[in-house]
């Protein structure tokens, strides 16, 4: 195991940080400027030994993250280890482990092997898996998963802390359609109500923080009471859990850990989108916000990777900072590889888009015009979110160019009379 710096004191500290200044480089900022955003918590960076470190924040490239993993039902590891290939392939910024199935400490080894970018998991979902029932779990289990992923060298965990037993009580009564749909959250619940016994990440709140901080790694501060339609629009719990989220984000980053908000993410009216997730950023003192989809309309079943391409082209426009992919099989099946392919390139267009509406048109952009001009098919495809897909689309008729309007090419008309 080799040696992370801890990146939040050293920005407190005004420190230069190599993770830092190489982040920076890669997102074409000064490395003083991106010191204070870490410092003041608004950019989280994920490291990885011997891997490039990520940043995710404000005033950063919107990044995606494709969850992989097996499930209880479909679990072969050498699947999900191509998946987790594909996925970094195909341009997600960051991969995380969801597996429940097989052989879950191998898949996440193998899964590390197997690609270079950063590594979240969900500690309670193995522990789960590895126990068996909800009941037999202590709180001394959830901490040593925890420490187990972390000495697996994880760059970020999530844990859904940030609600009580009280809020469990309100959620029976709650005007809701869907109810609860977190996954990690329903674990988390079920441990709750079983035992009687309060949120186990809360009360270990310090103990977990102390864990992470000793590795850098970032706590991503899951998102329990977040909609499951479009119809349960922000209640009472979401704004309480988000209050919650807001002042453990606070005392996390006292105690040298990086966070994460999760938030606003799941089923949102794309109405509402822009006003919650300026909300979130603004009751989080503007901290990453990784948001899941969101999902704007609930009827796109089968092709809810192009739903949510929308909900979070608009979500990223508005200020999220990190967007979790969704696939074609999304509410219908553990995607296969390639649904995983399909999901993250619907979110790098959504990313860019964000990006686009955030910053205004991106370079990229120019570029393929510029090409698309001179009909220079080669390079125009290297600056295609999936080049691969356009030239198999390109060549698919065999007649050596665009067969769309074959010789009415109206680029070519033009050029031919307007030279
Ligand atoms: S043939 Fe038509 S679609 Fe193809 S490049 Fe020319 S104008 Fe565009």
């Amino acid at each position: 195991m080799s040696f992370r710096e801890n990146l939040i004191e050293a920005a407190i500290a005004g420190r230069e940080a190599p993770a830092i200044n190489a982040v920076a480089k890669t997102e074409g900022m000064r490395s003083d400027y991106l010191l204070k955003q870490v410092a003041t918590g608004r950019v989280v960076i994920m490291q990885r030994d011997g891997k490039p470190p990520l940043g995710i924040g404000g005033g950063l490239r919107t990044k995606v993250n494709a969850n992989i993993g097996t499930s209880t039902d479909v679990f072969d590891p050498d699947k999900e280890v191509e998946k987790a290939r594909i996925a970094e392939k195909y341009g997600a910024d960051t991969v995380t482990d969801l597996s429940m199935g097989g052989p879950t400490d191998d898949i996440l080894r193998r899964i590390s092997e197997a690609t270079s970018t950063p590594l979240t998991t969900v500690p309670i979902y193995q522990t789960v898996a590895q126990k068996g029932s909800f009941e037999s779990i202590t709180e001394r289990d959830l901490v040593q998963t925890i420490r187990k992923h972390v000495g697996a060298g994880i760059s970020s965990i999530v844990v859904h802390a940030a609600f009580t037993f009280d809020m469990l009580e309100e959620l029976k009564d709650a005007k809701r359609i869907m109810g609860m749909v977190s996954k990690g959250g329903s674990f988390t619940s079920a441990w709750m109500l079983q035992k009687g016994e309060e949120n186990p990440f809360l009360t270990l709140f310090d103990e977990i923080c102390g864990i992470l901080a000793k590795r850098d790694v970032v706590l991503s501060l899951g998102n329990t009471m977040r909609s499951g339609c479009i119809h349960d629009l922000m209640d009472g719990l979401q704004v309480k859990e988000l209050e919650m989220n807001a002042d453990l984000a606070r005392k996390a980053n006292e105690l040298g850990v990086q966070v994460v908000i999760e938030g606003m993410g799941g089923h949102v009216s794309p109405d509402r989108i822009p006003d919650y997730v300026a909300q979130y950023k603004k009751k989080t003192d503007f901290r990453p916000l990784f948001v899941a989809g969101p999902l704007p309309i609930d009827i796109g079943v089968g092709y809810d990777h192009i739903s949510g391409c929308v909900g979070g082209a608009i979500a990223a426009g508005a200020g999220a900072d990190y967007l979790c992919y969704i696939t074609p099989s999304e509410h219908l099946a553990l995607p296969n590889a390639g649904q995983v392919r399909e999901g993250v390139v619907a979110f790098k267009i959504a990313a860019h888009i964000g990006d686009t509406l955030k910053y205004g048109p991106r370079p990229e952009d120019k570029m393929l015009a510029r090409y698309r001009k001179e009909r220079d098919w080669v390079n125009q495809f290297k600056f295609a979110i999936d080049g691969e897909k356009a030239i198999e689309t390109y060549t698919q008729n065999g007649t050596g160019t665009c067969s769309m309007c074959g010789k009415y090419c109206a680029i070519a008309i033009m050029e031919n009379y307007l030279k």
